[in-house]
């Protein structure tokens, strides 16, 4: 995979995404300092130049991008599993979050693109806290979770550990889907048994237990009508 690194950028999703359409072969960007870092819907990433890791990784896929319901989840694992062969161990919250002692310690944003070809590329956003400043958690009106000891790793060193799991990732989901990644989500899911409540827009659309994810990777919920499944959209996750 070819990798670019740059100084300073708005954000890395939003320039792969510029750029897809022009693509010919996956891409790494690197920014050691993200300045307008998105979320999903609209709402935004804090990074720090120092204190954390910010890239976005073009791939392509065949098919079209209902086949990409899971990847979040997928990519989630990757990170996961890279971490915990740093010495790492971290939980997955549901869609795209990856939690250390409750707190968040990476978030994923994965936007996409048709490609001219009939497949779609999907860029993948990851912003990896480090070290953050004191003044992110009263800036983001929350605790955050830091690697401190992660920190001290040479950043390039775990930028190519991090590909590297993300690529043999890539390549098992898209030769086999989310199916590979079930068993894998569920073991380190973060609120398994837990009392959820699912929000949009701030409003409670269900509540029950979390039970997993299914094949399709949408969230299992035992509510008390029964089980039912939800599928990521915008609707977001608390634990109650
Ligand atoms: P959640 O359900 O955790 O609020 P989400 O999955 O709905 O998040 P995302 O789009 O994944 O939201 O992430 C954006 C949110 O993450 C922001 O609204 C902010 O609260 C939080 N955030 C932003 N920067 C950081 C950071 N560096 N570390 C941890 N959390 C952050």
């Amino acid at each position: 995979v070819a990798v670019e690194v740059v100084e300073e950028t708005g954000s890395t999703n939003a320039d792969l995404l510029a750029r897809a359409a022009l693509l010919q072969a996956p891409l790494l960007l690197v920014a050691r300092n993200q300045t307008a870092g998105r979320g999903r819907a609209g709402r935004s990433w804090l990074s720090s130049s120092e204190g954390s890791l910010t890239f976005s990784l073009a791939w392509r896929f065949e098919g079209g991008v209902n086949r990409l319901a899971g990847l979040p989840l997928a990519v989630g694992v990757a990170l996961a599993e890279t971490l915990g062969r740093l010495g790492v161990q971290v939980g997955l919250k549901w869609p795209n979050d990856v939690l250390r002692d409750g707190d968040k310690l990476a978030g994923i944003l994965i936007e996409t693109q048709s490609a001219k070809d009939g497949g779609v590329w999907a860029v993948i956003g990851i912003g990896l806290n480090l070290l953050m400043p004191d003044e992110a958690e009263a800036l983001l009106g929350r605790s955050i979770a830091s690697l401190p000891w992660l920190a001290r790793m040479d950043r390039n060193e775990l930028l190519a550990a991090l590909l590297d799991g993300l690529a043999d990732a890539l390549r098992e989901f898209g030769r086999a889907g989310f199916g590979a990644f079930v068993a894998r989500w569920n073991l380190r899911h973060a609120w398994q048994g837990e009392t959820v409540t699912i929000l949009d827009r701030g409003a409670v659309l269900h509540e029950g237990a979390a039970a997993g994810v299914d094949d399709a990777g949408r969230l299992l919920l035992d509510t008390v009508d029964g089980r039912i499944a939800i599928m990521a959209g915008d609707v977001s996750l608390r634990v109650k």
